[in-house]
């Protein structure tokens, strides 16, 4: 996997793999909120504004936007221009007939002369988003086509009193519709998008449009034909082409200006040439000229140099992504979809983690763990993390919340990669989660005050946490010197996890971190602490099948650190369990000796570590961290499927419009739209390069 896609969105949830994960702005610390009042910063802000089908819609800020030059802004600006010129790319690749569909739909929505009130038309509107949703009639995760719900004879009823003159290309409106509609309603036909089952022709069972007339075998065979063990910088052949079989000869169609896609093509290469008249530097003008080579020759040599160049481009502040990237929707894995993300360095971010690991030390000294495991010199790691401006392509309208490129094994050996994480991305849906009428927050906290703490600062102490784990935890304590570093064997990860853990949690209730100016009061950590206990105890095990156990690492290490706090501070009554109308809740009844215990799991977990003791690290786990008690997680998986809670987010991208001033650009503002229909429609419209067949 190069990206890491959200996958649970609610309060303590979002560190399902040990990825990093930042967000900012949602504290009042930053001096630049008062400095410089912006719309995005409103109060009021929703984050989540439609949801149909499995699908939630979000809009996502761009934090910080005032505090950019112009010259800044304008490149973002040419930047976005040039990824959002690509948007047809997508629609194609997925499947030959998109285009069509897509631009009956739009002409649809435009002209339709009927009533737009009933039912049937509702239902229409909701196909219609669903298709913008997955670029094209394909589920964008589930890969299969879904239908409108809507009868076919309505559907032909509303192309006859709609103008579709447009697409007609010497057709009838009856030929038209004779045409379009199986594509649309006939569910045997292009059933798949990418098909990836076993024994079976996958190229000729996918709608993908990678491959013409050509067997899985005859594509096999083609691109084996490059393969060369001794080739130790081999070029990714295949990847920006569709393999087309004509007379019973193969040939490449190359995605290249003057060639398969050219239009959108040259309109990317216009905006990239204006982008590179306001870059930041050389650098970015170099792999910026490169990347406008490889786009007008479609040579994969270039590529690779336009990839080295972007890779070691470590400085600029502004960044992007945009080219035919990633080939998990080829089911040979060749092909690549095209993409782009625009985005800047997130300095607030930034600034957090390079504060933690600058006191490092500080934090080891003052650990609650034995001095002998401790470790003498500390360095703590700093993270990257990006804000995204515009999205487009395969990243479009469902983006990734982490990027990792590039993907040439070899380049990525020799220069290095990117790895960076989106946090206003993931402020977003942490945000959207909360507004959510159905909230797993409301539904497994036992009281107002426990929402109102989440509410209040538990994107800062989520992320904060997170910070603490990856920047100081993991790298802290150390081993005896006659300690095996295997000797925990298959318990090492979690233990591990759980210690990363523990030393973010302690900490996270020091006065030091107030010191610091990273928290903004003595009341933050409840946050994370009460959010914490809830997940390991219970809003976790949504993710687990009944009668499962707990088997992932770090979900292992959440129940344990959970479940041995619970069972160690009973006699005390730090956590109760408690019931209401049938319900089970836990509630920390002591903040400071839930730190104590803390404190005192992170003291024996380092023990076990520094001394390798396996059969303590193995009772630990397997009492604490494996089993569910099967009435708690009966109880819990129904409250969570009453939620009804929508599977799959996307955003609306924010617009940035020119600020124009005697004819001249004086600057660029953000706009927040907030209808999903209409974004796509203006797209449609604006961003429209390619004819319905390529
Ligand atoms: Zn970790």
């Amino acid at each position: 996997m190069r990206k890491n896609y959200f996958c649970c969105a609610d309060c303590n949830n979002s560190a399902v793999f040990c990825v990093i994960i930042f967000s900012q702005y949602n504290n009042s610390m930053t001096p630049e909120q008062t400095a410089n009042p912006n719309p995005a910063q409103e109060p009021d802000f929703k984050y989540l504004v439609d949801e149909f089908a499995d699908l939630k819609v979000m809009r996502y800020r761009i934090p910080g936007w005032d505090t950019l030059t112009l010259r800044q802004k304008e490149y973002l600006y040419c930047l976005g221009e040039a990824a959002k010129y690509g948007r047809d790319i997508i629609f194609d690749q997925n499947f030959k007939y998109n285009l069509l569909v897509r631009k009956t739909l739009e002409a649809i929505l435009k002209t339709y002369s009927g009533d737009r009130q009933c039912a049937d038309f509702q239902d229409f509107v909701v196909y219609a988003k669903r298709v913008f949703f997955s670029n094209g009639i394909h589920h964008h995760y589930g890969e299969g086509k879904f239908l409108p719900d809507v009868p076919k004879e309505y559907f032909a009823n509303l192309i006859d009193n709609s103008d579709v003159s447009q697409l007609l290309d010497g057709k009838s409106v009856a030929e038209f519709k004779e045409f379009v509609l199986p594509i649309i309603f006939d569910k045997d036909l292009y059933p798949m998008r990418r098909s990836s089952e076993q024994g079976s022709d996958n190229v000729t069972g996918s709608s993908v449009n990678f491959y013409q007339g050509v067997s899985q075998a005859e594509a096999e065979a083609y691109y084996a034909q490059f393969y060369n063990p001794d080739d130790d910088k081999p070029l990714s052949y295949g990847l920006n082409s569709r393999l087309v079989k004509a007379d019973g000869k193969l040939s490449e169609e190359v995605y290249r200006i003057g060639g398969m896609y050219g239009n959108a093509l040259s309109k990317i290469v216009f905006w990239l040439r204006k982008a590179n008249a306001a870059a930041e530097n050389s650098t970015q003008r170099h792999y910026t000229d490169l990347l406008i080579k490889y786009y007008s020759t479609g040579d994969l040599h270039v590529w690779d140099e336009y990839n080295i160049a972007w890779v070691e481009d470590n400085t600029s502040f502004i960044d992007f992504v945009n080219g035919f990237i990633e080939t998990y929707t080829d089911p040979l894995g060749i092909k690549a979809t095209w993409e782009a993300v625009v985005d800047y360095k997130d300095r607030e971010a930034t600034r957090r983690t390079n504060l933690i690991s600058s006191n490092a030390q500080w934090f080891e000294d003052h650990s609650p763990v034995d001095p002998r495991f401790k470790k003498k010199e500390c360095k703590g790691v700093s993270a990257k993390a990006i804000i995204v401006t515009t999205l487009a392509g395969d990243c479009f309208p469902t983006p990734p919340i982490g990027i990792n490129l590039p993907n040439a094994d070899w380049i990525r050996k020799e220069h290095g990669s990117k790895s960076v994480t989106i946090t206003n991305l993931i402020d977003a849906y942490n945000k959207a989660a909360k507004e959510s009428p159905n909230s797993v927050l409301k539904e497994f906290a036992y009281t107002q005050d426990e929402v109102d703490l989440c509410k209040t600062y538990g994107d800062l102490t989520d992320v904060l946490h997170t910070d603490l784990h990856e920047c100081l935890g993991h790298g802290s304590g150390q081993l005896l010197p006659t300690t095996n570093p295997n000797a925990l064997k298959e318990y090492a990860s979690t233990l591990e996890e759980a210690r990363a853990d523990l030393f973010g949690l302690y900490y996270l209730a020091d006065q030091k971190l107030i010191d610091l100016g990273i928290l903004p009061d003595d009341q933050a950590f409840k946050a994370e602490y009460s959010g914490f206990i809830r997940n390991g105890l219970m809003t976790q095990l949504t993710r687990i099948e009944l009668g499962d156990k707990v088997t992932e690492s770090h979900m292992q290490d959440r129940k344990l650190i959970a479940q041995w706090c619970f069972e160690q501070g009973r006699t005390d009554n730090v956590i109760g369990r408690v019931s209401k109308d049938g319900k089970t809740y836990f509630v920390i009844n002591d903040y400071q000796k839930l730190r104590t215990l803390f404190g005192r799991l992170l003291a024996e977990i380092q023990r076990i570590k520094s001394e390798g003791d396996y059969a303590a690290g193995k009772a630990m786990v397997e009492t604490y961290g494996v089993k569910i008690d099967l009435d708690l997680h009966k109880e819990v998986l129904e409250r969570y499927k009453a939620l009804n809670l929508k599977p799959y987010g996307g955003f609306l991208n924010p617009e940035i419009v020119p600020v124009e001033q005697s004819g001249k650009v004086v600057d660029y503002r953000v706009e927040y739209p907030t209808d999903f229909l209409q974004q796509h429609l203006l797209y449609g419209e604006k961003y429209s390069t390619l004819g319905i067949e390529n």
